[in-house]
């Protein structure tokens, strides 16, 4: 059962909590402004998240979310005549992209990653989640977000009615870093081409950018996360609307920061309506 507090929390944002359907006609439940119904489990995973999120924090973050970070890359890849291998090839269809993903060999991460993970998900969705690059989980088994960060994605995105199936994912890099580092600028750039043609195919309403290297890179900035958290952001050259917020690596590193994290999610539903 979900505590005032946390059907306060849903009500919130608009969502009611499942209950058994009347059958008369006239007795039917009140429409509610999202169409979700939420199985047991689900509930589970919405307290999961929000048991840990506070209330409105207004100053900035708790713990920074670490800054530095290699020069983003905002070029477009149709500009940078030097990265041929990646600029010739027709990433035009679902099909193209993937294949052009799992032939890649343009930076020293293919050489060294267990497979190519391109990303999952819904190829028509309206939010496009956008992380930094797989981890060791992600790489062992080809998808993104599948480990420990990804757990507490699903559950954020759960704690706003939207189930993982329902939105597309990737990331910034489609290897993995070695230990986990930063990908580098030439790294970000060979990739570029592919996660511009996943947005063109996906055209979706909203980005979520999940953590400093994917908000550097796809904003081309270099402010840093608490600060890009406040603000509304559009894909560069185009009217796609961007929304930062922490990684979820972050937040399970830094519980508090979840209050933050929980009005970005709440906006993130408004702007998906
Ligand atoms: N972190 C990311 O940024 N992406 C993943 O796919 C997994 C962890």
């Amino acid at each position: 059962m979900l505590t005032t507090r946390q059907q306060h929390c849903l009500k919130g944002i608009g969502i009611q909590q499942w209950s058994a359907r009347k059958t008369s006609d006239d007795d039917r439940p009140e429409k509610t402004s999202v169409p979700v119904v939420f199985a047991q489990d689900e509930i589970e995973a919405i307290n999961q998240f929000i048991e840990t999120a506070q209330q409105p924090v207004e100053s900035g973050p708790p713990v920074k979310e670490q800054d530095s970070s290699p020069a983003p890359v905002s070029q477009s890849v149709s500009e940078n005549v030097e990265d041929e291998q990646v600029a010739t090839r027709a990433l035009d269809s679902w099909d193209s992209i993937i294949e052009a993903i799992h032939g890649c060999d343009a930076c020293e991460l293919a050489a060294n990653c267990t497979q190519k993970v391109p990303g999952v998900g819904n190829q028509q969705a309206d939010l496009l989640i956008v992380g930094e690059g797989p981890g060791h989980d992600e790489d062992i088994q080809g998808e993104p977000f599948v480990g420990r960060s990804g757990q507490l994605l699903d559950r954020m995105l759960a704690a706003i009615g939207i189930a993982r199936e329902q939105v597309y994912i990737t990331n910034i890099v489609k290897c993995r870093p070695p230990n986990n580092r930063d990908p580098k600028q030439d790294e970000a750039q060979h990739c570029r081409a592919y996660l511009e043609a996943q947005i063109k195919q996906i055209a979706p309403k909203v980005i979520l950018s999940v953590g400093r290297v994917s908000a550097h890179n796809l904003l081309g900035s270099s402010e840093p996360v608490g600060k890009l958290i406040k603000q509304m952001h559009k894909l560069p050259g185009t009217e796609t609307p961007v929304k930062v917020t922490y990684h979820p690596a972050y937040l399970l590193r830094n519980p508090s920061a979840k209050a933050i994290a929980w009005q970005d999610l709440k906006l993130l539903f408004q702007m998906l309506q």
